[in-house]
């Protein structure tokens, strides 16, 4: 089964919210709903997300604010703004704030829709990194992604779980950047269901141990505080 989009809807009027939501999920998408600033925040914190459509004006915390919030740890999530406000001072500093798209209420439901979709395929185009083939070296380890064993440095042959091999294939593929928690978790656990980081940090304990000659002082498999993790060779 192919993985639906997921949007996280931030509006606080319950009208639009409820119209909106109904029109994104009869277009296939999976609409988590938030009523204000604050459980946006923390939805954000505890979920992957596709794309964020974002009201200016809300309680608790403002739009431009969580914007502002979102951008400081994740760079990627497509993020469409929503403003009763038609200044363009407005619209630059949401775009500014991080922003990626803007539209001014009230507007025509098709377009809101359009924009999404091409919010969503962009994202979808700028995450396609370079797939690697069923097996894959460094150093002296050697893994077979399909047949879900690897040959360690040592001579070792090993046998990896399935959710083994997809986090090294998820690392591998993105060779030199941070992955985050939330897409190892989306990736590899499936769709919202969380294990707490610890799991994710006795994977890497256990790659450590088959890949590393020195797993005290990693070459290859790097935990990234309060980030994510990153495979360098
Ligand atoms: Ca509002």
């Amino acid at each position: 089964m192919v993985n639906k989009a997921t949007i996280l809807l931030v509006e606080d009027e319950e009208n639009l919210h409820e119209a909106l939501k109904l029109n994104l999920e009869l277009d296939g998408y999976e609409v988590t709903s938030a009523y204000d600033g604050k459980l946006a925040l923390e939805a954000v914190n505890k979920e992957f997300f596709n794309l964020i459509i974002l009201d200016v004006m809300l309680p608790e915390v403002d739009g431009i604010t969580v914007a502002e919030n979102i951008r400081v740890h994740n760079n990627e999530v497509p993020i469409l703004m929503l403003s009763a406000k038609n200044t363009s001072a407005d619209k630059i500093l949401g775009l500014k704030k991080g922003a990626d798209d803007y539209l001014t209420k009230p507007f025509n439901l098709e377009e809101l829709l359009l924009r999404v979709q091409k919010l969503i395929d962009k994202s979808n185009r700028l995450q396609q990194k370079q797939t690697i083939g069923n097996t894959y070296s460094f150093g002296n380890n050697t893994i077979n992604f399909n047949a879900q064993d690897a040959i360690t440095y040592n001579g070792e042959k090993i046998a990896l779980s399935k959710k083994e091999a997809l986090l090294l294939k998820l690392l591998i593929e993105n060779k030199n950047e941070v992955v985050t928690r939330e897409k190892i978790l989306q990736i590899v656990w499936g769709y919202n269901v969380y294990p707490t980081t610890r799991t994710i940090d006795n994977f890497i304990l256990s790659f450590r141990k088959y890949f590393e000659e020195d797993s005290r002082n990693p070459q290859y498999f790097h935990s990234i505080r309060g980030l994510g993790y990153k495979y360098t060779d």
